[in-house]
């Protein structure tokens, strides 16, 4: 792969990239895939760990309903070879202005490349409810999202627990799924009388008590098991998990952050713009509820609109030059 046969300017040296993408997630590959099709050079880096990686299945995603997440991004990358976009299995440590708009990456590999853009896909990580076994079991049968794995579980006997009152919404949206709900309050102390009221309206079972682990059979979720031995049969487990996203570069870039309901995130436009020039933002690293096919989506805006503000910049240099 040669950097001229992507370069419509001829001007690349072995360490300049036009966009350096941070992730190879979803929102990073289709951000590669935009810009690489624009004839941009681009490195991709990724430390390979996408949140969805301890799925079996990639569920919702139109015509890819049920791909294992790996193949998928295994397909997204084959892809990006054909426009000779760069992809680099690495972690980006540092992202440095360069003082003239530009931006110094650093590699934990060692390299250090220079980039016009930056693209930070870096998704997030979730941080589980410290109970023995949920860790081991998550994406198999203890689970977060209805979308994700609902189907999959239909009609079995449910457990949610709520380590806060968000678990109590959970417990209501996946009677959707299956109408055996156990919802274990678990460290939430006091429910509104609204909340018992939908509650019973569901036909959801409450059980109050703190949870102290899952029972286990032949690597199956057999059970929930509370601080005081009583154990429920449940084959499928809804928790809390904790959204954490990766936003150290983007911190230290001094990008703006924005409240919502799950903490900070970077305040973007619709095309994943952040209030810093020149860096993008895109997938769950703005945000939890972003799903696959929204990550996609974000990375493709993005990748298009870094694309067009490049061909205005050098126009437009072009045309100082010539007054
Ligand atoms: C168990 C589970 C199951 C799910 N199932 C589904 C489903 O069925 N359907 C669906 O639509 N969604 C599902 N999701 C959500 C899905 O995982 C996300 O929507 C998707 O991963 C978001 O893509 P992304 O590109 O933003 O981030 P990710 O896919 O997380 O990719 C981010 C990448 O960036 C890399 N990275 C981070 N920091 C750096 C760095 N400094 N340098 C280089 N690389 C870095 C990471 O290693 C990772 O590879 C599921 C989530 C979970 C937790």
């Amino acid at each position: 792969m040669t950097q001229d046969t992507r370069n419509v300017n001829g001007d690349s040296t072995g360490t300049a990239y036009d966009v350096v993408v941070v992730g190879g997630g979803a929102a990073g590959l289709s951000a590669g895939l935009v810009l690489g099709r624009s004839r941009r050079r681009v490195l991709v880096v990724d430390a390979g760990e996408p949140r969805n990686a301890p799925a079996a299945h990639m569920q919702g995603y139109l015509s890819r309903d049920g791909m294992p997440p790996a193949e998928f991004l295994a397909e997204g990358r084959r892809e990006l070879a054909a426009y000779d976009v760069e992809v680099a299995e690495d972690r980006v440590t540092a992202v440095l202005p360069d003082g003239a708009g530009e931006f110094e990456v650093t590699l934990a590999g060692g390299r250090s490349v220079h980039a016009r853009r930056i693209v930070v896909a870096t998704g997030l990580v979730d941080e589980l409810p410290d109970l023995p076994g949920v860790a081991e079991r998550w994406g198999r049968d203890v689970l977060h999202c209805p979308y994700c794995h609902g189907w999959e579980v239909r009609d079995q006997p449910f457990g949610v627990i709520a380590s806060e009152v968000t678990g109590i919404h959970q417990a209501l949206l996946v009677t959707q799924w299956s109408k055996d709900v156990t919802l274990f309050l678990h460290t939430v102390r006091e429910l509104s009388d609204e909340d018992w009221e939908q509650l019973a309206a569901a036909g959801v079972t409450v059980v109050e008590g703190e949870v102290a682990g899952l029972e286990i059979e032949d690597d199956r979720l057999i059970g929930v098991r509370l601080a005081g031995g009583q154990v429920f049969p449940r084959s499928a487990l809804f928790v809390d998990a904790k959204p954490l996203p990766r936003h150290g570069l983007l911190n230290e870039l001094g990008a703006a952050m924005q409240d919502t309901p799950v903490g900070p995130y970077p305040a973007v436009d619709p095309t994943g713009r952040t209030s810093v020039p020149g860096v993008w933002a895109v997938g769950n690293a703005t945000g939890p509820k972003v799903q696959v096919i929204h990550a996609a989506a974000a990375g493709y805006q993005a990748g298009a609109m870094i694309n067009y503000e490049l061909v205005m910049a050098d126009i437009n240099s072009r045309t100082a030059m010539e007054l």
